[in-house]
């Protein structure tokens, strides 16, 4: 089926290319990976062909813990894709991962109204997606830690 470039890059479905492939197949085994480098150690999301702070191409990955805090955050009012549509008003939140590196996911599970930053929050994986090509990822999203402990 053919896509357009709208749809390809802003959609609700992630395009799994070879440099992120293994972070969505951990995802699909409910694991969160952090890349990081093995020449200088570094830690970053999303990841990418190269590390952020030395440039090298060695890479591998770490399991995050899972927990973070909300680092900011703003409440989607106005879906700008028709992908979206049925979620307004959601939550997009850059959370701090416990182990040091920020990524954009989702806070759910919540009033919008009630995510503060700062906020104690915990990945969760949500259901089992495919990109325009048939490859099969889960996207990790967030929800208050308090919800996760019973
Ligand atoms: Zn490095």
């Amino acid at each position: 089926m053919p896509h357009t470039l709208t749809e390809l890059v802003a959609g609700a479905v992630p395009i799994v290319v070879e440099e992120t492939r293994g972070y969505w197949e951990g995802t699909l085994e409910e694991k969160l990976l952090i890349q990081k480098c093995n020449t200088c150690g570094h830690f970053q999301m999303p990841w990418g062909p190269c590390c952020t702070r030395c440039l090298s191409q060695d890479l591998g990955s770490q399991q995050a813990s899972g927990r973070a805090t909300v680092y900011s955050f703003t409440v989607v009012r106005q879906a700008i894709h028709p992908d979206f549509s049925a979620q307004v008003p959601y939550v997009l939140a850059d959370v701090q991962l416990e182990e040091g590196p920020i990524m954009t996911s989702n806070v759910t599970d919540i009033d919008p109204e009630g995510v503060s930053i700062g906020m104690p929050v915990r990945v969760w994986f949500d259901e089992e997606l495919e990109d325009a090509f048939h490859v099969k990822l889960r996207l990790p999203k967030f929800r208050p830690q308090e919800m996760t402990e019973a």
